[in-house]
């Protein structure tokens, strides 16, 4: 059946276009709240280091529960998800890479790339991808361009780039030179959110299709990345698959009452220490970095009125009343 967007409106399923991304649990996993930049569009406690850096020897015992819980209880594959705050920053960020790949876990860190490249050629050996976020009002964009061609020729690297409405035509002009010269690496120009909330800030049709025509796909080395795009299915078999910014840009990112496998396919490591299931908090708080954590063995129901981050919207999602018609319980 070719794809029919309409399938997006009231899917059955929400699920991974590509079944091995299923089968991987993604801790995005926040180090601290330290950054080294202070982007105007950011909220001060995603930067101000009002938390300090998590304790290694913290982060290293949550390992342990992790490699138990799910590749011994659920056999799924670990993929850590670094960020912060700037998670590069990290003191003891060498070792917790090295102790995670000892574990068989992979490891990527979200970026903005602004420690030296003798640091990054360090780590590189230690990183199974990598996401670089262009924040223009900081980066040194000679020094990015370098940076990116670096690790594209070392791992997956994907780019995400943020574009203020008010500074469009001067970052789209960056972002289309470093789309030039780092062809290895998939690219979005990300619409940025007011206060990283579930709003997008006001870009026209006209920006947000330039936007949209400037992002691209995995290049050649990215289908090992732990995430990739959705494909949506109606009851009836209809199906489109989208890219996570899709459902954002749409506003089709409602699943109030699906089931989904947050926690299951995912968690989230506070910067003060809790763990979640994701980015939402639907499910409550499952425990504390240094504590006890009773980490689910079951999906979750849906109770809000929107999935507000990229991150999330990339988690498998049924329908419970579709799901009761599909086994003969409604
Ligand atoms: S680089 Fe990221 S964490 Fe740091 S200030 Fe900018 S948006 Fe916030
Ligand atoms: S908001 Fe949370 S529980 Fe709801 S669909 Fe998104 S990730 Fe799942």
């Amino acid at each position: 059946m070719p794809e029919d967007l309409s399938a997006l409106d009231r899917p059955a399923t929400v699920r991974h276009a590509e079944p091995e991304h299923a089968g991987v649990v993604l801790v995005d996993w926040m180090l601290g709240n330290s950054c080294n930049y202070a982007c105007s569009y950011c909220p001060s406690a995603l930067h101000d280091g009002s938390i300090r850096w998590q304790a290694a020897t913290d982060i290293l015992r949550f390992l342990d529960v992790l490699r138990r819980h799910y590749c011994g209880t659920l056999g799924r594959q670990v993929w850590l998800q670094f960020t912060g705050g700037e998670p590069s920053q990290h003191p003891r960020i060498d070792t917790i890479l090295a102790e995670a790949r000892a574990r068989g876990f992979r490891s990527s860190l979200i970026s903005n790339g602004g420690r030296t490249l003798r640091f990054w050629d360090r780590i590189a050996p230690l990183l199974d991808g990598m996401i670089l976020t262009y924040h223009d009002e900081f980066a040194d964009h000679a020094r990015f361009l370098d940076l990116a061609v670096l690790l594209a020729e070392a791992m997956p690297l994907h780019i995400n780039i943020t574009i203020h409405p008010d500074r469009f035509d001067a970052i789209l002009a960056r972002a289309l030179e470093i789309s030039e010269t780092v062809p290895l690496a998939s690219i979005s120009l990300k619409p940025l959110r007011i206060g990283f909330g579930t709003d997008p800030y006001a870009y026209t049709d006209d920006q947000r299709a330039r936007m949209q025509a400037a992002s691209r796909g995995a290049g050649p080395r990215g289908t090992t990345a732990p995430r990739g795009v959705m494909c949506a299915i109606a009851e009836d078999g209809r199906h489109a698959v989208q890219k996570a910014a899709a459902f954002l840009l749409t506003g089709r990112n409602r699943w109030h009452g699906y089931l989904c496998e947050a926690g299951i396919e995912s968690l989230r490591v506070h910067a003060d220490g809790r763990i979640l299931r994701a980015t939402c908090g639907v499910g409550g708080t499952l425990g504390r970095l240094g504590g006890p954590v009773d980490l689910p063995l079951s999906p979750v129901l849906c109770d809000r009125d929107a999935c507000g981050c990229v991150a999330d919207i990339l988690i498998t999602k049924r329908d419970i009343g579709a799901l009761n018609r599909a086994t003969g319980l409604a």
